[in-house]
């Protein structure tokens, strides 16, 4: 990454987002590094407690006037937000790159993923319907929707913009102002959009962004007095900690957590496609940095040896550098997520022996690891039941469409699940079957911006994205009239 390109679509620092200003972040500084180069990118104000405080303030401020608003104003305003994305699209790949390593194309869709979320709660905005209810001729009786206040959104840095679009925009669509705390590692990105949102219309106050760290900025978000709802989405074990917060101000939260997929294989599968499609959601979807990577491989006993042929194949086929180069496979984040996935490399190794491919790390600045398979026996190994967050890839292998679904379903997590079949009947046994919130067939990682996403299990509660996206940021009032007296 050459310095001209950096400092092109990079600002010299960022601050907070707070009240339509930016302002003095009052954290300890952070200066975020290029995950390809390990150099330092840029400056980041970071926001503590007291910053936290000044932004629920401020959403509190302009939180009336926002929801009083014509809900189709709140969609124009929206929609003009998405076109303003689109405008700024290259820059913002760019920054997605730089801050989080992931291919350049991959980051394209990204952005494009952040404007289709503004645009599709937008479409969504006039459309926040409730219901009459018959209570006989003496009464008239009917729900509105009614936003919450205040929502509080904390995110993780595997996708800085779409995770970060499809929490707010529904948030703002029906009403809310919100404030967001990014992930330490991918800051810029939602400053960006957050300034666009002002420039589009978005009023101050409505959209403020904190950059800070979780257990300063992110623990005093999630359980700020002030907050009337929390949206998470990241790991198990902080989920469990903001939900404990949320649920000592009675407000509602929901999670989104992590996921060890299985992707299932039948004898009478297209493979060639079954295997594209698994490589694609464990080793170029952000470098297996994806919580619905397919990242266990169960394989029939029958077609083991040739599918295990075609993924050998499809693995060693895949290149590996920068981002900005385009590979098919970026770097880690982070220093920290490069040395756990070294670390679990070890450990497949000590229980499953030497990877079928892969298993090292490049040799070279950058958080660079091979995308790796390990065949495992023992399906309690580690790298068989853990969320690695990493391109590794652990395949199992078993008899009967009876034991896949029960090893489909033998993790902690129930986040997604894929099945390869042309037996149509078997299919949609096992979408019935697998303890998981949404199920894949012949195919992985489908869905638009309408298909409801989240976890069963320890993968979590409440669903992002479509109609139901909606659910999380609104209540419902029930209005009750005596029409005799
Ligand atoms: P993480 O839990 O470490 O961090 C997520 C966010 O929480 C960050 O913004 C972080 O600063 C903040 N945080 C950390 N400690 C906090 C605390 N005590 N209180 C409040 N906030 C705190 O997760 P991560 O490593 O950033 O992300 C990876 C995880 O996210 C994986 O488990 C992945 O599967 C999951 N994920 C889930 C989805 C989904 O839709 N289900 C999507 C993307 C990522």
């Amino acid at each position: 990454m050459s310095e001209t390109v950096t400092h092109d679509v990079l600002r010299d620092r960022y601050r907070p987002l707070v009240g339509g200003e930016t302002v003095p972040g009052h954290g300890e500084p952070y200066t975020s590094r290029n995950p390809a180069t390990e150099e330092p990118l840029v400056d980041i104000e970071m926001g503590d407690e007291s910053d936290i405080d000044h932004a629920v303030a401020d959403a509190a401020a302009a939180f009336e006037d926002w929801w009083r608003q014509e809900p189709q104003n709140r969609g124009r305003v929206l929609t003009d937000l998405a076109g303003a994305v689109r405008e700024h699209s290259d820059r913002l790949a760019r920054l997605v790159t730089l801050e989080n390593g992931k291919p350049l194309s991959q980051a394209e869709s990204e952005v494009e993923g952040c404007a289709r979320y503004f645009e599709y709660y937008a479409g969504l905005a006039d459309k926040v319907q409730g219901e009459s209810v018959p209570l006989g001729p003496a009464h008239v009786d009917f729900t509105v929707r009614e936003p919450l206040g205040v929502t509080a959104h904390i995110v993780p840095w595997n996708y800085p913009l779409d995770l970060f679009a499809r929490s707010v925009a529904p948030a703002l669509a029906t009403g809310n102002a919100a404030v967001v705390k990014p992930a330490e590692y991918t800051p810029v990105t939602a400053l960006e959009v957050g300034t666009l949102a002002l420039e589009a219309g978005v009023p101050p106050g409505v959209l403020n962004v904190v950059p800070g760290y979780g257990s300063g900025a992110g623990a005093a978000l999630a359980g700020h007095p002030d907050v009337d709802g929390v949206s998470f989405t990241g790991s198990v074990a902080t989920g469990r900690e903001v939900a404990k917060r949320a649920v000592d101000n009675i407000n509602p939260v929901h999670l989104e957590l992590g996921g060890k997929s299985p992707s299932v294989v039948f004898p009478d599968a297209d493979l060639e496609n079954a295997i594209r499609n698994t490589v694609a959601g464990i080793f170029v979807a952000t470098t297996g940095q994806i919580c619905l990577a397919s990242s266990r491989l169960l394989l029939h006993e029958d077609i083991y040896e040739e599918a295990l042929d075609h993924l050998v194949a499809a693995t060693e086929g895949l290149s590996v550098g920068p981002g900005t180069d385009d590979p098919d496979v970026g770097p880690l984040v982070s220093e920290a997520q490069f040395e756990k996935v070294e670390r679990y490399l070890e450990a497949g190794e000590a229980a499953a022996g030497a990877p079928l491919v892969g298993g090292e790390t490049l040799d070279r600045a950058g958080y660079f690891v091979e995308p790796t398979v390990f065949e495992v026996d023992d399906r309690d190994a580690r790298v068989a039941q853990e969320e690695i967050f990493g391109p590794v890839l652990s395949v199992l292998s078993f008899a009967d469409e009876e034991e896949a679904i029960e090893l489909a379903n033998d993790v902690d997590y129930g986040l997604v699940a894929g099945v390869f079949t042309s037996d149509i009947g078997r299919a949609h046994r096992f979408a019935r079957d697998v303890k998981a919130g949404q199920i894949y067939i012949n195919e992985w990682a489908a869905g638009g911006k309408g298909s409801p996403f989240g976890g069963y299990k320890q993968s979590g509660f409440g669903r992002d994205k479509g109609l139901e996206g909606l659910d999380n940021y609104t209540q419902v009032k029930t209005v009750s009239a005596n029409i005799t007296v």
